[in-house]
């Protein structure tokens, strides 16, 4: 027999707590966290029984429901502007086990005020100093924060926050293969930068 650890869904495809889901697995816009990066991005936020997550800029929910999903009793609030996408993570939640995620309308720093203190932070959308300054402040100690960036702008902001205050400066890119006419080829994705820091 094969003990596995997952739950078997109705068409047995195999659903692990281990974050680094399949993206087909969510409803999104493609705007969502790839596997590999979204796994390497809970590894940094260290899920734990009971703790809680921000995820600051959810769009599908991604990191969120995979928070929730990876240790017991775990929450999160996921924080987010648009109504389209705030549908896709309540959707999302609803169907892989994390029907408690929180979602609440609006825009970081603003929408984090009276928030319940995070044990982690994940900041995918949105990223500026304020919205930093204000998600640092409420962090709990040994609380961690994670950023990541795609664009420049959002790159040169985490490479001046991570010369004032420390923490880990990574570049992940990940490839996949693709067809290439009648052929296959390797298929560059855009490459994030990730900032982590633990309080
Ligand atoms: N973490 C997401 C990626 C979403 S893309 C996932 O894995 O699916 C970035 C998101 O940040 C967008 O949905 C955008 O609407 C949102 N966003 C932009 N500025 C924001 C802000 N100031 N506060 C909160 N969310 C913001």
């Amino acid at each position: 027999t094969l003990a596995v650890d997952c739950v078997a869904a109705p068409d047995a495809a195999l659903v692990p707590r281990v974050p680094g889901l399949a993206d087909d697995l969510f409803h999104h816009d493609g705007t969502m966290t790839k596997r590999e990066v979204r796994a390497a991005t809970l590894a940094k936020l260290m899920p734990m029984r009971g703790a809680h997550l921000w995820d600051i800029g959810t769009g599908s929910g991604s990191v969120a429901i995979e928070w929730m999903r990876a240790a017991r009793f775990a929450r999160a609030t996921a924080i987010e502007p648009r109504a389209d996408r705030r549908a896709m993570a309540a959707a999302n939640a609803l169907a892989l086990g994390a029907p408690k995620l929180a979602i609440v309308e609006g825009e970081a720093p603003a929408a984090l005020e009276g928030l319940e203190p995070p044990d982690a932070i994940f900041i995918g959308g949105g990223l500026s100093a304020e919205v930093f300054a204000a998600a640092w402040k409420a962090l709990r100690p040994l609380g961690r924060l994670v950023a990541n960036a795609v664009t420049l702008e959002s790159e040169a902001a985490l490479i001046a926050l991570q010369a004032e205050h420390g923490g880990d400066l990574v570049r992940i890119g990940v490839d996949r293969v693709e067809p290439v006419g009648r052929y296959r080829g390797w298929r560059p994705a855009m490459p994030v930068v990730q900032w982590s820091l633990v309080k």
